[in-house]
């Protein structure tokens, strides 16, 4: 019988056993648990408020909102940081709604990339149902060039 992945494993592979925050490897045993938003800020208890961290990092952090410890980064870390998380997501590892809460930076873009959606719903009347998917995959593709684009720039 093949057994569950437990939630820590799925949180270690998503990082591929690395701490989010530093980008230090960590060992499946050593790995802590972090809360993206303290529990005790009303942040969830579910999969998608959690990441690997290491305990440096997860002590450092303690009950700071993420956008007070991110603030406590240098501009060097911030941007490994910021890079470290738009890896894991070019990678398949980490699902977009995560990295977009992890790093702001990212949800802005992702939000200002959707202005122009009337336009796709324009062409998509023009072309049916092949066009749409094609512009939505071109959408995606667009996005993840401008984020990288994005960033070179910081
Ligand atoms: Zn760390």
């Amino acid at each position: 019988m093949k057994r569950q992945k437990s939630n820590r494993q799925l949180l270690w592979e998503e990082a591929t056993g690395h701490c989010i925050y530093c980008g230090h490897p960590v060992k499946p045993e050593e790995m802590e648990v972090d809360h993206i938003e303290p529990l005790s800020l009303g942040g969830s208890n579910g999969m998608e408020n959690k990441v690997c961290s290491c305990s440096h990092c997860n002590a450092a952090k303690g009950n700071q909102t993420l956008e007070e410890f991110l603030g406590s980064m240098s501009p060097k870390e911030r941007k490994r940081y910021s890079n470290r998380v738009n890896t894991l997501v070019e990678q398949g590892k980490m699902d977009w709604e995560k990295a977009d809460v992890l790093d702001p930076y990212t949800k802005q873009n992702w939000d200002s990339d959707w202005d122009s959606e009337e336009d796709t719903d324009s062409l998509a009347e023009e072309g049916g149902l092949a066009s749409i998917l094609i512009n939505v995959s071109l959408g995606n593709l667009y996005a993840l060039w401008q984020r990288k684009r994005k960033r070179r720039k910081i």
